[in-house]
């Protein structure tokens, strides 16, 4: 049953949902519609049969990440009565099933979670904050502030660099980043000019390649900071990681995701 419920993961199940304009049934309805005095009833007629063709694509698709998200992530599934079979953590698997027939589970990378929601190839979602801001959020619900993966966006400098006082000079500064968008507010805010560089891995190394003057990072213990001389001089914000819900999947499979978004509630107290 559950290997079936594998198998099926993107097969039968995802392309069973058909463009709605092509179905047969539908034309021969609007059709009806379009001809007769009865139109507003075939059209009620032709809304419902479309719920029920999306309402029959069942199952739910939770989409997360691997490292920090997930391992905090696994305690909430399980109070939510969801465990993925196998080990997924050395797993190569990227869809794994789950003790139900009806959850599976997305193995993404961390900054692709919201798009893998957005779109609907996930109903469900885990993601951080950081990575919430820089996506954008369009059609996202996000009822949960889960409180797992905990860290800060901070804005860091090599140690003894005025920070406070290139600020104040109005000097133009170069912000090495993954997240231009959240850096760009913020200076924005502050009134502070900078060119934005935009790196994907080791912020850290380049203030000390003259890459860059600052930084802006994630940081949870400063451990990374620290062995690299630098120092966080500014909070930018708090992060922790959100569910999020595809819009139109909290519409058509209330049934299931609701109770699943109590479960999470109830589990992140
Ligand atoms: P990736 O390296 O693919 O971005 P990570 O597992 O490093 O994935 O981070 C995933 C998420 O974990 C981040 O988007 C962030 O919300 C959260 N996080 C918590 N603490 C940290 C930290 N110290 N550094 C980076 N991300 C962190
Ligand atoms: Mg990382």
């Amino acid at each position: 049953m559950l290997r079936q419920a594998e198998s099926d993961v993107f097969g039968a199940v995802r392309f069973k949902r058909l463009p709605e304009p092509s179905r047969p049934l539908l034309g021969v309805v609007r059709q009806v519609a379009l001809r007769t005095s009865h139109g507003c009833a075939a059209y009620r007629l032709e809304f419902f049969l479309w719920i029920f063709g999306n309402a029959s694509v069942s199952g739910i698709t939770i989409a997360l990440s691997k490292g920090r998200i997930f391992d905090e992530t696994l305690p909430l599934l399980r109070a939510a009565g969801i465990v993925p079979e196998g080990d997924p953590e050395s797993s190569r698997k990227l869809v794994i099933a789950t003790n139900r027939a009806d959850v599976r589970l997305v193995i993404v990378r961390a900054s692709d979670t919201p798009t893998y929601v957005q779109y609907g190839a996930a109903d469900l979602g885990i993601a951080g904050r950081d990575v919430l801001i820089e996506h954008g959020g369009m059609g996202l619900y996000q009822p949960l502030d889960l409180g797992i993966a905990r860290c800060r966006m901070v804005v860091a400098v090599p140690k003894g660099f005025d920070y406070a006082g290139a600020v104040k000079r109005g000097a133009r500064l170069r912000v090495a980043t993954k997240y231009l968008d959240t850096a760009r507010l913020h200076f924005a805010a502050k009134g502070v000019h900078v060119d934005l560089i935009k790196l994907y891995g080791s912020m850290e190394l380049a203030p000390l390649s003259g890459l860059a003057d600052v930084i802006v990072d994630l940081v949870s213990t400063g451990g990374t900071l620290k062995a690299n001389n630098l120092e966080a001089v500014e909070e930018i914000m708090p992060v922790s990681a959100r569910l999020i819900v595809n819009q139109a999947a909290l519409k058509l499979k209330r049934a299931e995701i609701a109770p699943l978004i109590e479960a999470f509630r109830k589990a992140a107290k």
